[in-house]
């Protein structure tokens, strides 16, 4: 049996690939490669000889997901194929629920109708679905209030309503599924192989090493009168192989009818300003900052309670100190100034 990977060539796809090959197991990746990147499926296949199957298309495109489900007996499916930029969201939102909401009502039509039963589905969600959460539920668990402020948070919400219908259906039976909301993603593996490579690129940490490394001539700051210690917004930053490695935990966890929620944060936040600090630590490069209006939607202050993933998945995560994360980016950035086509 083999484990369906979608948005595969994708950043936290790519990773999550590279991980369940590291496990042993075997995988098929699609992706449209309207973000994801062919290379580095061209990487993962070098490095993991006869166990990678990357495929080219959309999933939008029911009948075809369809088809490779049957052809490799798949029955496992993390969904990661998605658009995922808010402020584009915002700007054409039809296209975010066509490929968020649609997309995944077509990969579920697909395991229904799959002639060998798909079992797992992993879903990528994420804290914009909480929105802008009350200063009362900050760490913020899984109980709190999902009301998302832009498009594209409101697909992944839309996304977690159609998964818990379907796994009430009566048909059910052996699925199950587990939604994990990620924080805020950075950093690359650990062998060089993979990173991040966006474009645009809009998040912090890759905008932040850029402006070190010259391709940029500044970092804008979001504004900075937040009611924070210095002004400016707080997130959780999460290393993508630890982000990765919940979701192989969740997998272990899984059970025939169980629906599965969990943050995926590391439980601590760090401002604006203190990534930008530990960027000119780690690459020792003087980073221009240009402080700006606040971008519309932005939360000042967003981090995770890890209490529930770490409680019932053991999770925790490996990379806890900033100067490590951000030593991760720029390790491979340095080697990639062009990202994949470096
Ligand atoms: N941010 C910033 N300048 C940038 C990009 C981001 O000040 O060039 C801020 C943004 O306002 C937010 C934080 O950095 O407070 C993280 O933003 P990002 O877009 O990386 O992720 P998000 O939290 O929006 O998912």
């Amino acid at each position: 049996m083999s484990i369906l990977v979608t948005g595969g060539a994708g950043y936290i796809g790519s990773h999550a690939v590279q991980r369940l090959l590291r496990d042993g197991r075997t995988v098929v990746s699609v992706d449209n490669l309207f973000r994801g990147h062919a290379r580095a499926m061209e990487l993962l296949k070098g490095a993991h000889p006869g166990r990678l199957t990357f495929v080219r298309g959309d999933v939008t495109d029911g009948a075809f997901v369809r088809g490779l489900l049957d052809e490799h007996r798949v029955d496992t499916v993390m969904h990661f194929a998605a658009l995922a930029y808010v402020g584009e969201s915002v700007d054409n939102p039809l296209e975010y629920y066509h490929h968020n909401v649609t997309g995944l009502a077509g990969v579920l039509r697909a395991c229904e109708q799959a002639r060998s039963p798909v079992t797992r589905f992993v879903f990528s969600s994420s804290c914009s679905t909480y929105g802008q959460p009350a200063p009362e539920r900050i760490p913020v668990r899984e109980d709190c209030p999902q009301a998302p402020v832009s498009p594209y948070g409101r697909t992944k919400l839309i996304g977690e309503m159609m998964l818990r219908d379907f796994a009430e259906r009566p048909a059910a039976r052996d699925w199950s599924c587990a939604m994990l909301r990620y924080f805020n993603v950075c950093g690359s593996d650990r062998s060089g192989l993979l990173g991040e490579d966006h474009t645009p690129e809009t998040h912090l940490v890759p905008v932040v090493l850029q402006a070190a490394l010259g391709l940029r001539p500044h970092v804008g700051i979001f504004g900075t009168d937040y009611p924070t210690p210095d002004g400016t917004c707080v997130r959780d930053y999460v290393h993508v192989e630890d982000l990765v490695d919940a979701h192989v935990r969740v997998l272990d966890a899984m059970r025939p009818g169980t629906l599965l929620a969990y943050n995926v944060g590391i439980g601590r936040g760090y401002s604006v300003r203190e990534i930008i600090d530990a960027a000119r630590r780690v690459t020792g490069r003087d980073i221009r900052v240009v402080e700006q209006a606040r971008r519309a939607g932005d939360p000042p202050v967003v981090f995770n309670d890890p209490a529930r993933i770490s409680r019932e998945l053991g999770w925790t995560p490996g990379v806890t100190s900033l100067d490590e994360m951000i030593a991760s980016a720029w390790r491979w950035m340095l080697a990639h100034p062009k990202g994949y086509a470096s």
